[in-house]
């Protein structure tokens, strides 16, 4: 069995939703210190992957903050585990590697900066594009899932990346932001890269206004999900 398939069962047995291989040439436009070499040197790929977040907690937010955080501290927990055992499956097999979570490695809470771009790294991935609410959407869960990578010295069969957004610029999310981080989009987004949004805004209400709690808004209002995402979707190593 090759590699990526051996990559699939694990996906599959940890629980993800779906996962990307890209080579590191592909983040060449990524910033010097976040690319993937720059993280672990000698690094050949990238694996970006998905966690689903269930919907009760996202379609009902505001009234259920509670609830959604708790959705997304057990995403990022398994996440977090997810990352540690794919990068263990590759050193099992002889290629240094190295987990990134979900936000431990965020650095920079005022502007939201993490050590790696788990967004930039889906779309490079084939996992999906971003929309104006600047988060990844995903073509079968949309903007509800959680994202993790692992670095790794191995090389692997990779996915295309995607061009378009199944953004439909509907506007919901700029328009329900209760800090108003998403306006201005115009003329600053692309499905392949995403905006620089007003981050200090967004912070400031998770961090400040609301002590910690995520707001998820953007994520909430967005139409672009599925009404059936129950199984998972792992490519084989032809995807
Ligand atoms: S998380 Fe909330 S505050 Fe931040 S951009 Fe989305 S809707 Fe706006
Ligand atoms: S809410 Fe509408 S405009 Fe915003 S990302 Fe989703 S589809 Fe695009």
């Amino acid at each position: 069995m090759d590699i990526n398939s051996e990559l699939s069962y694990l996906a599959m047995s940890l629980g993800l939703h779906k996962f990307g291989c890209a080579p590191v040439s592909a983040y060449s436009k990524a910033p010097v210190g976040h690319r993937p070499g720059d993280i672990l040197p000698g690094a050949k790929s990238v694996v970006t992957f998905t966690y689903r977040l269930n919907n009760g907690a996202v379609e009902n937010l505001p009234g259920t903050r509670n609830q959604y955080m708790l959705e997304f501290t057990a995403a990022n927990q398994i996440l977090v585990q997810a990352a540690h055992k794919m990068a263990r499956f590759f050193e099992d097999r002889g290629y240094k590697s190295i987990g990134i979570g979900p936000e431990a490695d965020i650095g920079d809470y005022a502007r939201l900066k993490g050590d790696f771009s788990h967004k930039h790294s889906a779309v490079i991935c084939g996992l999906g594009a971003f929309g104006i609410n600047n988060i990844l959407l995903t073509e079968k869960a949309g903007p509800r899932v959680r994202l993790s990578s692992v670095i790794t010295t191995a090389s692997l069969y990779y996915n295309d990346a995607v061009t378009e957004s199944n953004c439909i610029a509907c506007g919901e999310c700029v328009s329900s932001c209760p800090s108003g981080a998403l306006s201005g989009w115009e003329g600053n987004y692309s499905p392949q890269t995403g905006w620089v949004i007003d981050k200090e805004r967004c912070a400031h209400y998770m961090f400040v206004a609301n002590a910690g709690k995520r707001c998820g808004m953007c994520v909430a209002v967005c139409p672009v999900k599925s009404s059936d995402v129950r199984h998972q979707d792992i490519p084989t190593s032809d995807a």
